[in-house]
């Protein structure tokens, strides 16, 4: 049902059968404007090294101050830019901005490994323009193209497999990682993960959630984190928002951790003061 629906929502909808409600349509009509008028601001999400507590990287978050509207968060605005295709150059824009903050931030610490992770929804990663879209962006900042991670959903990857095969790995020979973002969430085959291309699984929050009060929750991060580790991926935690949690995290070997705990994700300006603290206090 869950997958049915979801299946629907980006792949068979057309406009006449999206429900005509005026909320949505002035929504829509906003949001065609919003990129010229520079409504859009990436927020940034720490993600640091479990053991150390050391920053990898970023996780970039799409933001919308609209005037009328106030801040709309992606959930609320991303299924829709989905159904009208305005997630191509909302994603476009996306990965262009991320690139070039991530340029500068490197070369303001000096740190080498500073990665940046974007997120690509499934219209966005199979327009034919994609590949061409992320190199032009890569080009133009100068960004390593091993710094720059895309997160793709587990519901993409288990759709329309022929031709997501192909485009993870035109991906992957350009050096850029793959990520499966939401790890768990989706009604894994997990076959996938020996056929394709990933370098990283990031686990869903859900899990991390209730990692201290149920066992079946621990059970479940633990194998995942081993599974991975066996087939040569790194892990992410999701929604780290406890000190207990990152104890366990480092004790089941969890790569990387990302959350409230370390930080909310910030504006710009907030995360480069962020990013100057937390390097000046590690080195
Ligand atoms: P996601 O990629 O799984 O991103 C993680 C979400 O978890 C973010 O929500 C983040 O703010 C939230 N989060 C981080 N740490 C914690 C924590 O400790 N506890 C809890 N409860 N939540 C935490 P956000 O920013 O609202 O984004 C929601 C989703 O919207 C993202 O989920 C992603 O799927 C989508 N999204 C965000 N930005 C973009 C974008 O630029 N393009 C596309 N296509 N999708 C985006
Ligand atoms: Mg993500
Ligand atoms: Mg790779
Ligand atoms: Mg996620």
């Amino acid at each position: 049902q869950a997958k049915h629906k979801g299946k629907s929502s980006y792949a068979q909808f057309t406009p006449e059968m999206t429900e005509v409600s005026h909320e949505r349509l002035q929504m829509e009509s906003h949001m065609r404007k919003a990129l010229e008028l520079g409504e859009f601001e990436l927020y940034y999400q720490p993600i640091v090294d479990t053991a150390s507590g050391s920053l990898i990287g970023a996780e970039a978050l799409l933001r919308w101050n609209n005037p009328a509207m106030g801040m709309v968060m992606p959930d609320r605005f991303i299924p829709l830019a989905e159904e009208t295709g305005l997630i191509i150059p909302i994603g476009e824009w996306v990965i262009e901005e991320a690139c070039k903050a991530a340029v500068a931030w490197r070369a303001m610490t000096g740190l080498e490994s500073l990665s940046i992770a974007v997120n690509v929804s499934p219209r966005q990663f199979r327009d034919p323009g994609f590949t061409d879209a992320v190199m032009r962006s890569l080009n133009a900042s100068g960004l390593p193209p091993e710094c720059l991670e895309l997160e793709i959903t587990e519901r993409l990857i288990l759709d329309n497999t022929i031709e997501t095969a192909d485009i993870l790995r035109q991906l992957d020979r350009t050096g850029i990682r793959l990520s499966v973002d939401d790890f768990g969430t989706g009604y894994s085959a997990l076959s996938y993960l020996k056929s394709y291309p990933f370098d990283t699984l990031k686990i869903d929050k859900s899990f991390i959630q209730d990692v201290l009060n149920e066992s079946g929750d621990a059970s479940l991060v633990r194998a995942i984190i081993n599974m991975a580790h066996s087939l040569g991926l790194k892990v992410i935690a999701e929604g780290v928002e406890e000190e207990g949690q990152t104890h366990f995290l480092k004790n089941e070997n969890c790569d990387y951790s990302q959350g409230y705990f370390y930080s909310r994700p910030m504006p710009e300006q907030d995360f480069i003061y962020w990013l100057e603290t937390n390097h000046r206090a590690n080195h």
